[in-house]
């Protein structure tokens, strides 16, 4: 997570970077909510489909993000790099910081944004269409 977040940081002036809480959490997100904490969660989500998913808390009033949660399926099989029937975690661990910046997603089928990630495939690298969105977002 940490090299994920540092390769969106190298696109981000100093405000805007990202930082994160090392551990990672078994427990359910839904026990916890808003705890002050960016986060990442192992989640068995029983039959969703989803491999992995963000929660934002924002002030009230100022909209200001004051919180990010990633939550990843612990129901999929994840690889580090690409297998048929796994996920490849580091490109999910790609992704998700996307969307704590603010970014949806991506029609572009190589972007990290894609909302989709087939088994068997890897997508970490950021692309133009991933950096074109994310400089629209921050210049
Ligand atoms: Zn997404």
């Amino acid at each position: 997570m940490r090299q994920a977040m540092s390769e969106w940081n190298a696109h981000l002036p100093e405000y805007r970077r990202l930082c994160c809480n090392p551990q990672t959490h078994n427990q359910s997100y839904y026990e916890y909510g808003s705890d002050f904490q960016n986060r990442i969660y192992k989640h068995p989500d029983g039959d969703d489909p989803t491999l992995a998913a963000n929660y934002w808390h924002f002030w009230t009033g100022t909209g200001v993000l004051y919180e990010s949660n990633m939550v990843f399926s612990s129901r999929q099989k994840w690889i580090n790099g690409a297998a048929a029937d796994a996920f490849g975690i580091k490109s999910a661990m790609k992704h998700e910081p996307g969307h704590t910046l603010g970014l949806g997603h991506s029609s572009f089928w190589i972007a990290v944004m894609f909302p989709t990630l087939p088994d068997n495939t890897v997508r970490c690298d950021l692309k133009s269409d991933d950096l074109g969105a994310l400089a629209a977002r921050y210049s």
